[in-house]
């Protein structure tokens, strides 16, 4: 059993598990207390990471405990922790750190989570405008508790931002609200810059990996998003090393590009701990290279594929990234349109009715 230092759980009852730091994995991952271990395989040399040192990291993350705020960066173990916090990049997780879920990649406690924190979004937007955020992530657990999966948490959260830093573009990171009906209508209205979800896998892998998840669901979900708000930006990821083939790779960027996604995020599947799902392989750069390639012939607006690639890491850098690109791409439409007669520039002219 690998030895990891719990984080500070609001809610405090993870936390009582410990015994001289060493994880307790019952009380964290209790339905996978009895699943046989799958030995952790040691990391490849690009998988490697340096200890966080930077002084900006710890301000961060004082910042993060004085409002008692949870991260994904911490909950999930996140191999990035050290470069994202010296740059003041945080993954705010809100409504709690425990999950109703329990998909078989994921480090994050699974249970019966804690009643909703009112005053977690204005505390959520006083971090932001402390650390001077240019552009903030805002994710959460899975909330099947909820009549509503927490989408009005969410778009809480998203105005409290807008109220406190204004100059501050936000991306949220949502759970698929299934069966949770009008939900992301709730988030959308809020209008968050970029709304990311993630399919995570391959529709093979769901039943092992996402369990309580569904595939197409999800994908209706990013679909969606974008007709009920064009100018939105969608963003998802995918991790790779699960046992998916090259060819359901290209398939799911394909069902991406349907559902009109700006954004791809690739990276490899790392194993938290030996009760979680084993990492099938490590995927080499080159083919983390040929990924980026293919996702980009597919005309995705912005592609980051790489084996440390994470969702939110290196947010802020992409989406500015991604606002030149959908400006370069209005721009050359607006040419080919004026360029050749007949095609439509996007106004009136070209309406038939
Ligand atoms: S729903 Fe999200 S937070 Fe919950 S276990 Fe799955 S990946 Fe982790």
């Amino acid at each position: 059993m690998p030895i990891r230092t719990l984080v500070n759980h609001q809610a405090g009852s993870i936390a009582a598990a410990a015994a001289g730091g060493r994880e307790s994995l019952p009380l964290r991952h209790p339905e996978k207390a009895n699943r046989s271990d799958n030995p952790i395989q040691r990391k490849p040399a690009w998988m490697r990471v340096k200890a966080p040192t930077h002084p900006v990291y710890h301000e961060t993350r004082t910042v993060m405990r004085e409002n008692c705020l949870v991260t994904v960066c911490e909950e999930a173990a996140y191999p990035n922790i050290g470069e994202c916090w010296a740059q003041r990049h945080a993954t705010m997780m809100i409504m709690g750190g425990i999950c109703t879920r329990a998909c078989a990649f994921c480090n994050v406690a699974t249970g019966l989570p804690e009643p909703l924190d009112v005053d977690e979004p204005a505390r959520v937007a006083d971090a932001v405008a402390r650390l001077d955020l240019r552009h903030v992530v805002v994710t959460s657990v899975d909330r099947d508790d909820l009549s509503d999966g927490g989408a009005g948490h969410f778009a809480a959260t998203i105005r409290a931002i807008r109220a406190a830093a204004p100059g501050t573009t936000i991306e949220v990171l949502t759970p698929g609200f299934l069966r949770k009906d009008g939900a992301l209508e709730v988030v959308v209205e809020a209008r968050p810059d970029v709304l990311n979800h993630n399919l995570e896998t391959v529709p093979k892998l769901y039943p092992i990996v996402r369990p309580g998840a569904r595939y197409y669901h999800s994908l209706r979900l990013l679909d969606q998003a974008k007709r009920l708000d064009p100018s939105l930006f969608t963003k998802s990821g995918l991790m790779v090393g699960l046992g998916e083939e090259r060819g359901e790779v290209l398939q799911v960027m394909d069902d991406l590009r349907s559902a009109e996604v700006d954004f791809l995020t690739i990276g490899q599947y790392l194993q938290p701990t030996v009760k979680h799902a084993a990492v099938a392989r490590f995927v080499e750069p080159a083919e983390f290279e040929d990924h980026a390639r293919m996702a980009r012939a597919k005309a995705f607006l912005l592609v980051s594929a790489t084996p440390l690639t994470r969702s939110s890491y290196h947010a802020d850098r992409d989406f500015a990234a991604l606002r030149e690109a959908r400006e370069a791409h209005e721009r050359k439409r607006r040419a080919i349109a004026g360029a050749v007669p007949g095609v439509s520039n996007g106004t009136q002219e070209g309406d038939a009715s």
